[in-house]
């Protein structure tokens, strides 16, 4: 597990460091300027030390070199520029006004790496030693964040000017080629501590940042995890349901034509709607134990449609006509309308009959008597669009996405009236990709519904044989009564 973590971390280093530049520039300048008003006050502190020393100590020695003098006159500056700089600095941020963090560090950075060029060069004269140098670009390199180029740049300089002054100052050879190799090696080492220093506070920041999102991640597929263990156990419960209505019913219809028959005349209307009854039960259980042998089936990935060339008008057509009476029966108007004659596309003739079925199932479900309830198919952007549009309930608008997902029912106590198992659009869904097609609803609650199958206007290699609709045909009865068996009628 560990090694897993590890490995997400070092392989989202490279993209992150994009991704939170801004964050990370913000963050390395907020440091180093805290660091630098910090050093700021210790280098202030230390020059108004070596000013006082100079007084109570090297005034008389000014008079016999004048190193002594530039040394307390550099001291002085330094006290002042620097006190100026914290003045400004403390200025900014009592008046709460922006500044330029990288730029106001950047300017003491160099006012102490060239105070201590200047001090180094005049310590040089008194003492022979360059420690002043050495000391501060050390310093720097530890306590402050510098990228690459930063340290380039301010390390460089500092030595060019470092350098020219050990040449006009030392005229021994010998001697100057020593400093000279002694300072270009503290700049080197400066350079790598300042590197080692940056990256390390680099990649604690990248994996911090990482920690967080892993963190942030597996807290969101825990709630997705949570989630959908309250939809399974909703299923649960829902399909409990859905499976012990029709058994209640089929158990009581079977009851009563026992009773029935025992009498001595036997009442042949009652048993007949009994067996009707048994028979509608039966089916729903049938479209049930159908919908979730085909959903565990699309899970499985071995689900699969097989394509042919057909006309899907007529598809849509026959299939809506072989409803109409049965919907017409429920006092809901049904249309059909197309300007198409025909238009032959790659697709499954039975998993469209299927299609168009659960959606003029749902259709039905949702719309009041009186309503209406149109079929089209017609071309928008080299796609067919098969619509389906009723008058029905409608859907609300942050439903409306939900409505494809699994068990997903938008009112329970509105379904429960009208039954049904939340598995129905999942289906649909799953079997208008297989075609590699669309779906999506338009819906405005109180108004109706229109769901909008789109599918893609290709052909394939195999095509209609003539009896393969005669089949479909023979099948359909069948069908509709299995796919309309959960249209529960209170008077059945
Ligand atoms: P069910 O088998 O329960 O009908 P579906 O997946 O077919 O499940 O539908 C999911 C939910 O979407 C339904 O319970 C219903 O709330 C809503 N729905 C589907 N079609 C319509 C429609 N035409 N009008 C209003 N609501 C609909």
């Amino acid at each position: 597990m560990q090694v897993r973590i590890k490995k997400t971390l070092f392989k989202g280093k490279k993209n992150d460091v994009q991704d939170y530049k801004d964050e990370f520039a913000s963050l390395k300048a907020d440091i180093n300027i805290k660091r630098s008003k910090y050093i700021g006050e210790i280098v202030f502190a230390l020059n108004i030390v070596l000013v006082l020393i100079d007084i109570v100590f090297y005034k008389n020695m000014r008079k016999i070199s004048y190193s002594y003098v530039y040394l307390y006159y550099s001291h002085v500056a330094a006290a002042g520029i620097i006190l100026l700089w914290l003045i400004v600095l403390r200025y900014f941020e009592v008046k709460n006004k922006a500044y330029n963090k990288e730029a106001a560090y950047h300017i003491l950075l160099n006012i102490i790496i060239y105070w201590c060029v200047f001090v180094g060069l005049n310590s040089l004269n008194i003492s022979g030693q360059i420690s002043a140098y050495i000391i501060c670009v050390l310093a720097l390199a530890v306590s402050v964040y510098m990228d690459s180029l930063e340290c380039y740049i301010i390390y460089g300089c500092s030595i060019v000017v470092f350098i020219t002054g050990l040449a006009l100052l030392v005229h021994n050879y010998q001697v100057l080629s020593s400093h000279i190799v002694n300072s270009i090696i503290v700049i080197i080492c400066g350079c790598i501590a300042s590197n080692l220093n940056y990256c390390s506070f680099k990649n604690d920041f990248i994996n911090k940042k990482m920690i967080l999102k892993s963190k942030q991640e597996l807290e969101a597929s825990n709630i997705k995890l949570r989630e959908y263990e309250k939809l399974r156990t909703d299923f649960l419960a829902n399909i409990s349901h859905e499976l012990r209505t029709p058994l209640n019913v089929i158990y009581s219809a079977e009851h009563m034509i026992e009773i029935n028959l025992k009498e001595k005349d036997p009442n042949i209307e009652k048993t007949e709607k009994y067996l009707k009854m048994i028979k509608q039960n039966s089916y729903r259980l049938v479209r049930l134990i159908n919908n979730l042998i085909d959903i565990s089936k699309i899970d499985a990935t071995v689900y699969e449609i097989k394509p042919i060339n057909c006309d899907i008008v007529k598809i849509v057509e026959d299939i809506t006509l072989s409803v109409a009476d049965y919907i017409e029966s429920k006092g809901i108007s049904l249309i059909f309308d197309t300007e198409l004659e025909e238009k032959i596309i790659a697709c499954d003739p039975d998993k469209i009959e299927r299609i168009i079925l659960n959606l003029l199932s749902n259709a039905i479900k949702f719309t009041e008597k009186n309503g209406e309830i149109l079929v089209r198919v017609y071309i928008l952007d080299s796609n067919v669009c098969i619509s389906v549009k009723d008058t029905g309930i409608g859907i609300s608008e942050e439903m409306k996405d939900l409505i494809f997902d699994r068990f997903i029912q938008v009112d329970k106590s509105i379904s429960r009236n009208r039954e049904g198992s939340g598995i129905g659009l999942s289906l649909v869904k799953a079997l208008v990709e297989l075609h590699k097609g669309s779906v999506h609803v338009n819906s405005t609650i109180g108004k109706g519904s229109e769901f909008i199958i789109s599918l893609p206007d290709v052909l394939t290699e195999n095509n209609y044989k003539e009896n393969s609709f005669d089949k479909l045909y023979e099948q359909r009865v069948e069908k509709i009564n299995i796919e309309f068996s959960d249209i529960y009628n209170l008077k059945d």
